[in-house]
C-alpha cells in the first residue's frame, strides 16, 4: 500500500512532521522529487532537525529511506545530513539511492547563483541550491545519472562535452571562471566512491516490497502552487510537487497510491517571489511570523523570513484538488490561539468579479482577497487529544475551512511534536 504526503500550498505546511508521524506505521519512505532547496523541520525524541535531502522517516530503526529517481541528488549534502543526524545519536539509517537519480553538480549551484546575480531585482528568489539548472540539464539530456558513475569510458567523454558547453556560458554570459574537465572527472570519481554502497534499482525494490505487503510513504517537497505545470508559473520549482508525480519519481505504478494526505497549514506562508493573494504585512504579519510554526516562520534552508497571510480557501481547494486528496492534515492550528478574530480568504475578486476557482498567473496577479472573519478561541489548544475537546470556535474554524475547500480534514495538528495530533472523522469522508 502506498500513501503520499504532499503540500496544498507554497510549501512549509508541516509535511515533515506528518511524514515523521506516519512513518511510524510505514516500512519505506521515499523522496520522489526536489532537492536540497527546501527543508522539513522535525521535532522528535532525538531533538529538532532540519532535513533537506533525507526522507523524514530516518529517525525510526524499522524504516528504509529511499532517494527516488525524481530527486535532484546532491551527494555532499546527503553525506553532511547523514553525519548531522548520526552525530546527534540517531542510529545510522538504512538508505537506498536510485541508480536512475541524477546528481546536482557543483556547476549547477554556481549557475544558479550567477543567474540570480544576472537577473538582479527580477530574480526568482531561488535558494541557489542548483535546482533549476539541474532540472534544465536533466531534460536537455546533459545531466549525470548515478548509474553513469560506473561507466568510466562514458564519464571521460561526457565531462569534456559538458565542459565545452558550460564554459561558453561561463565565459561569455557570466564572465566567471571556467570548469576544468579533469577536476570535474575527479569530483565524479569522489561521488562514485561515496554513493556506491547505497545505489539500488529502486523501482524493482519497491515492486518487491509492495508484493510483500509493505507500506510505502511518498514524501513530497513544497506544495501544489510550486508545481511547474499547475502552480504559479514561473515562480515555481523545477520538478512536479504533485502526488501523481510520486509514481514517476519513485518508479511505481500510479494505481498503487491509495491514500493522498495533503497537508494544509491553518494560515498561509510563502517564500520567494510570486502572487500571494491573502498576504498580510507590517505588525500583523510579524506577529504571526514570530508565533508561527515551531519557533517562527523562517526558512529551514535559508533562514529567510517567510511571507505571511491568512488561510486561503481558493488556493487550498485548488491545491487539494490537484493533489487528488483523500485526507487533509490541517496543521499549526495552535498558533492562531492569540487572535480575537481570524480572517479567512474565501474568494478572489478579479476585474470586479468574485471567483472561488484558482486562476492562471496573470489573473492571479490582479486578484484581491475576499475575506470572511471568524471568531478566535483565545486559548492554548496544545495537548488536546480529542476533537470534541477543542474550543467550539476552533472546531468552527476547522469545519468552515473544510466546507470551503471540500476535502475531509481527518487530522488536526496542534503542536510540532509527533504526538500532537488529533484524528477526526470528517462528514466528507467516503
Ligand atoms: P514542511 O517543509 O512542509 O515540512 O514544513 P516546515 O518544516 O518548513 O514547517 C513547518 C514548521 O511547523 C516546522 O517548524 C514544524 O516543526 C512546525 N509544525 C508542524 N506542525 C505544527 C503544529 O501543528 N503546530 C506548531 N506550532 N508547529 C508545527
Amino acid at each position: 500500500m502506498v500513501k503520499a504526503v504532499v503540500g496544498a500550498n507554497w510549501g512549509d505546511e508541516g509535511k515533515g512532521k506528518i511524514t515523521d508521524m506516519l512513518a511510524k506505521e510505514a516500512d519505506i519512505i521515499v523522496r520522489f522529487q526536489g532537492g536540497a532547496n527546501a527543508g522539513h523541520t522535525i521535532v522528535n525524541d532525538y531533538g529538532k532537525f532540519a532535513l533537506h535531502t533525507l526522507p523524514s522517516g530516518v529517525f525510526y530503526g524499522h524504516t528504509t529511506s529511499v532517494i527516488g529517481n525524481g530527486v535532484a541528488l546532491n551527494i555532499p549534502v546527503l553525506f553532511n545530513e547523514i553525519k548531522s543526524i548520526t552525530e546527534r545519536n540517531v542510529p545510522m539509517p538504512r538508505i537506498l539511492v536510485s541508480d536512475r537519480a541524477q546528481m546536482v553538480m557543483p556547476y549547477h549551484i554556481l549557475f544558479d547563483q550567477y543567474e540570480e546575480e544576472r537577473l538582479g531585482g527580477k530574480s526568482f528568489g531561488s535558494t541557489k541550491s542548483g535546482i533549476a539548472p539541474f532540472y534544465s540539464d536533466k531534460y536537455a539530456k546533459i545531466g549525470f545519472q548515478v548509474s553513469e558513475l560506473f561507466d568510466e569510458e562514458l564519464l571521460q567523454e561526457k565531462v569534456v562535452r559538458i565542459c565545452e558547453m558550460k564554459n561558453v556560458l561561463l565565459e561569455h554570459l557570466y564572465h566567471k571562471p571556467l570548469i576544468d574537465p579533469k577536476e570535474l572527472l575527479e569530483t565524479l570519481h569522489e561521488y562514485r566512491d561515496m554513493i556506491a554502497p547505497y545505489v539500488c534499482d529502486v523501482s524493482l525494490f519497491l515492486d518487491k516490497a509492495l508484493k510483500e505487503g509493505k507500506t510505502v510513504l511518498l514524501e513530497g517537497q513544497l506544495g501544489t502552487l510550486k508545481d511547474p505545470d499547475h502552480g504559479i508559473y514561473p515562480m515555481v520549482t523545477s520538478s512536479s510537487t504533485l502526488a501523481a508525480y510520486g509514481a514517476i519519481g519513485a518508479g511505481i505504478a500510479p494505481y498503487e497510491i491509495k491514500q493522498i494526505v495533503t497537508v494544509c497549514k491553518a494560515y498561509s506562508s510563502a517564500v520567494g517571489a510570486g502572487a500571494f493573494v491573502s498576504e498580510i504585512f507590517g505588525d500583523e504579519a510579524q506577529e504571526l511570523r514570530v508565533r508561527g510554526g515551531d519557533g517562527g516562520e523562517f526558512g529551514a534552508t535559508t533562514g529567510r523570513p517567510r511571507r505571511m497571510g491568512w488561510f486561503d480557501c481558493v488556493a487550498s481547494k485548488y491545491g487539494c484538488r490537484m493533489q487528488g486528496t483523500t485526507d487533509v492534515a490541517f496543521t499549526v492550528l495552535d498558533v492562531l490561539g492569540y487572535l480575537d478574530e481570524i480572517p479567512v480568504c474565501t474568494g478572489y475578486e478579479i476585474d470586479g468579479e468574485v471567483t472561488t476557482e484558482f486562476p492562471v498567473t496573470h489573473l492571479l496577479e490582479k486578484a484581491k482577497p475576499v475575506l470572511t472573519t471568524l471568531p478566535g478561541w483565545k486559548c492554548d489548544i496544545r495537548g488536546i487529544k480529542k476533537y470534541e475537546d477543542l474550543p467550539e470556535n476552533c472546531r468552527k474554524y476547522v469545519e468552515f475551512i473544510e466546507e470551503q475547500i471540500g476535502y475531509p480534514i481527518t487530522m488536526v495538528s496542534n503542536g510540532p511534536g509527533r504526538d500532537d495530533i488529533i484524528y477526526r472523522k470528517s462528514p466528507l469522508q467516503k
